[in-house]
């Protein structure tokens, strides 16, 4: 056999080599091996033996074009005849051949033939590829995606122990929805839901099971307690005879997207109550108000998703308790305690907001925000039964017992019930009390030395969330939009949004601190700040400068000296200007 004429492509050049039977290649038998060859192994080459040293010293240098590979040059492998097993240090020595063995060399080889070809992006390729060639070429693309760990636009999770990453995947292949299949998963997921449950200090006994289920998230979580409140209060007016066709619900304009999903796909008016510069919250007078005959709930947020707050869930029931005996109406609420639910208990045991407040009827948390649990777990828990209407409940019997559910998805892993079970126990209410703790210590580090460059106002509460949300105070140079492009330079993921109605005028800086985001790094990204605003300081400056520069040289303006000073004014009033466009048009929410 001649050598391949360039190295560079050695899974092409070996297959030219041989002597290729059809014009398609038979599928790649990677499920069948050899004990100590590794799969794919032409085993006819494999039996015999080789003098020559290591592949990649001998391998002849690149020289010339070679053709670009195409599935057809796939070598094609001998049908599997048995054969006598050769010892393993002979495939050592074997292994060692290029030209012989071209398939499992270059199956470890970087994915060499598979790096030059655009990957399939639309069609499912004809032909398969080795597993080592599949797992290269994605893990090498999603190098290209942010590092979790400096996104600091989430809350949600991206640091577990290791002893959780073994059992997450010890049960990844466990589908949540086969109760009876996996009893010991289900038992986990109400264990969950009775803990999370005496947390929000529901009123139940103390061996009592309490109402509620493991969702995708908060999203799915929030879906199931609104149509849980759109069928009570579609059953109470059919039961009045009155209309039951114009539900709605009252929030803050502060609201995170999965409200007005929950609005748009299930056909409920969402009336928000408009926020104002200076207070980011829903303002329970104001929500009260807006209470009508077809307000199925009033949705509170613990913990606003653009500044952390909590909002006053007390004042609120203690209002809409009024207006309720006023009117005779049973409006209830709902708490979104998405990222909150998981910190107000173990900062602010004293802060009245859950099932302690009559009518909150139903609250959801992320097990994936401060709940501490990798992507995919969110709990929604209900007051009692009763808040439960009986008919949304589903029993299915096909596969075991009877089993009631109540989600909107059917299959979904068990992996994330199970991990947050392990933090439940694992860390206990000391240790959630613990982490809390030095989130918000971090975030308090964060945020007065953000106050100490005296560029930024700061908009998160000390009490909330543990985040820290800034605006600038003078963004007529830059904005808070070109400081978060600019922190990408470092790695640093922190979104720059602006205001829901009526606050869009107010653009703003977030940071959200989690457990896996420490001092160090926070100082890190302090100093980082510092230097783009420095940065971007003097390139304003200079813009400036040159745009005056230009100004004066074509003769712009009045004949006098007055020329260059005019035009520094009207170049920084532009630019405030166009930073108030950007501000404007640029609509990347948060998440
Ligand atoms: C994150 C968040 C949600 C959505 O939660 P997911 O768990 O991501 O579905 C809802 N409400 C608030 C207040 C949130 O912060």
């Amino acid at each position: 056999m001649s050598p391949p004429t360039d190295g560079s492509d050695v899974y092409a050049a070996a297959s030219k080599n041989q002597n290729v039977p059809s014009p398609r290649p038979a599928p790649f038998p990677s499920h069948i091996h050899l004990p100590g060859l590794r799969p794919g192994l032409d085993r006819e080459h494999a039996a015999t033996t080789h003098p020559s040293p290591p592949h990649r010293t001998t391998f002849p240098r690149a020289r010339g074009r070679f053709p670009s590979p195409r599935a057809a040059d796939l070598p094609s492998l001998s049908p599997c005849k048995p054969r006598p097993r050769p010892p393993a240090t002979m495939v050592l020595t074997v292994a060692a051949t290029a030209a012989d063995t071209a398939e499992p060399l270059n199956s470890t080889f970087f994915a060499t033939r598979y790096v030059r070809d655009q990957l399939p992006r639309y069609r499912m390729p004809e032909n398969s590829i080795p597993k080592e060639a599949a797992y290269q070429i994605i893990s090498d693309e999603l190098m290209l995606d942010g590092n979790p760990r400096l996104n600091l636009a989430s809350f949600v999770t991206t640091w577990m122990e290791p002893e959780v990453g073994k059992l997450i995947m010890d049960s990844v292949n466990k589908n949540y929805v086969d109760m009876d299949e996996y009893p010991v998963t289900t038992e986990l997921q109400n264990r969950c839901v009775n803990m999370i449950a005496h947390l929000f200090n529901a009123p139940i006994k103390e061996e009592e099971t309490a109402i509620g289920v493991a969702t995708v998230g908060s999203s799915e979580a929030i879906m199931l307690a609104g149509l849980a409140f759109k069928r009570k209060w579609a059953n109470k007016r059919k039961e009045e005879g009155k209309p039951y066709d114009k539900p709605n619900i009252v929030t803050g304009a502060n609201v995170q997207v999965c409200w007005e999903k929950f609005a748009r796909y299930f056909e409920v008016e969402l009336k928000e109550v408009k926020l104002t510069e200076g207070y980011y919250v829903m303002d329970p007078l104001k929500a009260v108000e807006m209470v009508d005959e077809n307000t199925i709930c009033v949705a509170a947020i613990l913990g606003s998703t653009l500044t952390g707050e909590y909002e006053d869930v007390k004042l609120l029931n203690d209002l809409l308790v009024e207006k309720n005996k006023k009117t005779g109406f049973n409006v209830p609420i709902h708490v979104d305690a998405a990222s909150g639910g998981f910190i107000a208990p173990f900062l602010h045991p004293e802060l009245e907001w859950d099932f302690r407040l009559p009518l909150v009827k139903s609250i959801n948390v992320s097990g994936h925000k401060y709940g501490l649990v990798y992507p995919g777990v969110g709990w929604v828990i209900w007051r009692s039964k009763d808040d439960l209407p009986e008919e949304l409940i589903f029993h299915i019997n096909y596969l075991g017992t009877d089993q009631p559910t109540f989600t909107l998805n059917f299959s979904k892993g068990a992996s994330q019930i199970i991990a947050q079970y392990y933090q439940l126990i694992r860390l206990g209410f000391e240790g959630y009390k613990h982490i809390m703790e030095n989130c918000q210590a971090n975030a308090t580090a964060l945020r007065e030395g953000l106050e100490a460059t005296g560029r930024f106002d700061i908009l998160s509460k000390e009490d909330g969330v543990p985040l820290v949300a800034i605006r600038l105070k003078d963004s007529s140079k830059f904005s808070v939009f070109d400081i978060s492009e600019n922190l990408r330079r470092f790695g640093w993921i922190v979104p720059a949004y602006t205001m829901p109605a009526d606050a869009e005028h107010v653009a703003v800086l977030r940071v959200v601190i989690r457990e896996d985001f420490n001092r160090s790094l926070s100082q890190r990204l302090l100093a980082d700040i510092n230097r783009v605003v420095q940065e971007l300081d003097a390139h304003a400056v200079h813009a400036i400068k040159m745009t005056t520069a230009i100004a004066t040289q074509t003769g712009e303006g009045a004949e006098d000296g007055a020329v260059t000073k005019k035009s520094v004014l009207d170049i920084e009033k532009e630019f405030a200007e166009a930073c108030k466009d950007l501000v404007k048009n640029k609509k990347t929410g948060p998440c």
